[in-house]
C-alpha cells in the first residue's frame, strides 16, 4: 500500500529544522531529529497527533536532545543506527544500510552515510519523495567532517545524489544563505546556483525557510555534490579529470576555513 506522509517542518535553536512526518492513513507519526521535546508536542496537539516514533539520524545532542522527553510524554519508540545504539538516547528500534521501516504504511529505505559522524543515516521514503538527511546533505552544502574522511562522505553524497531529482531535501538545518556565499566562489558561471542564489535571498527577505529544496536543484547548484564537474576540480586548483573524493575534500577544506 503506498502511503504520502504530511511533513511539518519546525524552526528550532538558532538554525536546527524538526520534521514531524504524519503518515493519515494508519496515524502513525514521528518526530525526525528533535532537538527539543516542547515544539514537537506543541504541533502534535495543533493536528492532533499521537507521537508512534523518532527518527534520529545521527547523535548530536542537537538532533537527540528531545528524545527521552517525548518518549516519557507519548510512549514513543526511538529508531536509530545500529552502528551507533550507544550514543543514541532511548534507542529501541536499531536499523542499518538498506532496511525497511514502516512508518505506518509508509516505507522508508535506511540508506548509511557515514562522514559527519560515522554512524550517520538517513531516511528515505520514496513515495512521499522525501529523504532526512540531517546533516550529511544541505542546501548547498554538507555536513562538517567530525568522524569520516572525505572519501567516506564523498560516497555518502554520492548515494544521496542518485536519488531522484523530484525528491524534497529535508536537511537538518538552514545553513543555506552561508552555503550560498562560499558556492559562488566556487562556481560563478553556473547558472542554476546563480537561480537558486536569487531564490534564497528572496525567500530568506521574507523570512522564510529555504528548505525543503530537491535533489535535481542540489545536482545542479550544491559544489559538494559536483565534485566531479571539471569546473569545481579547476576551481580548487585541480585538473578536470581529478578524482572527486580528493576535490570534494579540498573543498570542504576551504568552506572549514571560509
Ligand atoms: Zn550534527
Ligand atoms: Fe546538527
Amino acid at each position: 500500500m503506498m502511503s504520502t506522509l504530511v511533513i511539518e517542518q519546525i524552526p528550532v535553536l538558532a538554525d536546527n529544522y524538526i520534521y514531524v512526518a504524519h503518515d493519515p492513513a494508519s496515524g502513525a507519526t514521528a518526530a525526525v531529529d528533535p532537538a527539543a521535546a516542547e515544539p514537537v508536542l506543541a504541533a502534535l496537539q495543533r493536528h492532533g497527533w499521537r507521537l508512534s516514533h523518532i527518527l534520529n539520524t545521527h547523535h548530536h545532542g542537537d538532533h537527540t536532545g528531545g528524545n527521552l522527553d517525548l518518549k516519557r510524554a507519548t510512549g514513543c519508540q526511538v529508531v536509530g543506527a545500529r552502528r551507533d545504539a550507544a550514543r543514541i538516547p532511548g534507542i529501541d528500534v536499531e536499523i542499518g544500510e538498506g532496511d525497511n521501516f514502516l512508518l505506518g504504511h509508509a516505507a522508508a529505505m535506511v540508506l548509511e552515510t557515514p562522514g559527519h559522524t560515522s554512524g550517520h543515516i538517513a531516511f528515505w521514503f520514496p513515495d512521499s519523495l522525501a529523504l532526512f538527511c540531517g546533516d550529511t546533505l544541505f542546501s548547498l552544502g554538507c555536513g562538517r567532517l567530525f568522524e569520516g574522511s572525505a572519501a567516506e562522505m564523498w560516497a555518502s553524497l554520492a548515494k544521496l545524489r542518485a536519488l531522484p531529482a523530484e525528491t524534497r531535501v529535508y536537511c537538518a538545518h538552514e545553513y543555506t544563505a552561508a552555503n550560498g556565499r562560499f558556492a559562488r566562489l566556487v562556481e560563478r558561471d553556473n547558472p542554476a546556483l546563480a537561480a537558486r542564489l536569487d531564490q534564497v535571498n528572496r525567500l530568506t527577505a521574507a523570512g522564510r525557510p529555504t528548505v525543503p529544496s530537491t535533489l535535481g536543484e542540489e545536482r545542479a547548484a550544491n559544489p559538494f555534490l559536483r565534485a566531479d564537474i571539471p569546473a569545481v576540480a579547476r576551481a580548487v586548483g585541480r585538473e578536470a579529470g581529478a578524482d572527486p573524493a580528493e576535490v570534494f575534500g579540498e573543498l570542504r577544506r576551504r568552506k572549514d576555513v571560509f
